[in-house]
């Protein structure tokens, strides 16, 4: 499996991914948890990245390539689930590019409404403390989503490896609905 997870936050990405992954056995790339281990690390990375993290601005899409490239790599043929990349047209334009046949055969949107999409983060915003979770960095996270993440959305689109899911209900059905999606696709497995 070679797939794309794109969501706005608070979409479930994340904990879709996570679950996927541990049914699948493909690796889970989640970027935002790697740059925030970089930041927790004190690294020169982490250093650079901290404050755009904080303010919920994307890290150069060059950062991002270096990160992500060596990983979907490591495996042949490559298993993965990449969560939170790629966040922009450019980010997903050049990765196909330089990925080659480790690239993405298929993304899938989670498609959550507004309202829940806010209710959820900000509950995470209780439990987690996340820095980038207080309110006024969350509308600025899902006004960066709308703008420059968005347009990925056509990238996939465009050329047939887009799949919509809708995503508002309970973790586990959205979960098996996933892999019903990706079962029919014959996804489940490792593909060359
Ligand atoms: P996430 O945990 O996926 O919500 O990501 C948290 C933060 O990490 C984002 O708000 C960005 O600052 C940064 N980040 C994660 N992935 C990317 C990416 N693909 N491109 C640029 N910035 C990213």
């Amino acid at each position: 499996m070679r797939l794309v997870l794109i969501g706005a936050p608070g979409s479930g990405k994340g904990t879709q991914a996570q679950l996927l992954a541990d049914a699948s056995g493909a690796r889970h790339i989640a970027t935002g948890d790697l740059l925030r281990a970089e930041v927790d690390r004190g690294t020169e990375l982490g250093q650079q990245v901290a404050p755009l993290l904080d303010s919920g601005a994307l890290v150069p899409d060059q950062t991002l390539l270096d990160l992500v490239l060596p990983l979907v790599r490591a495996e042949q043929p490559p298993h993965y689930i990449l969560d939170g990349f790629p966040r922009s047209c450019p980010q997903a334009v050049r990765f196909d590019e330089l990925a080659g046949s480790a690239a993405p055969e298929r993304a899938v949107l989670l498609e959550v409404p507004r309202d829940e999409l806010v209710q959820r983060m900000l509950r995470r915003a209780s439990e987690q403390h996340r820095s980038d979770d207080s309110e006024e960095v969350i509308r600025h996270r899902l006004q960066v989503f709308d703008t420059q993440t968005s347009p990925l959305i056509d990238h996939y689109r465009a050329d047939g490896r887009l799949s919509v899911l809708p995503a508002g209900g309970p973790v586990l059905q959205v979960a098996a609905e996933l892999a019903r999606l990706l079962a029919g696709l014959s996804m489940l497995g490792r593909t060359v």
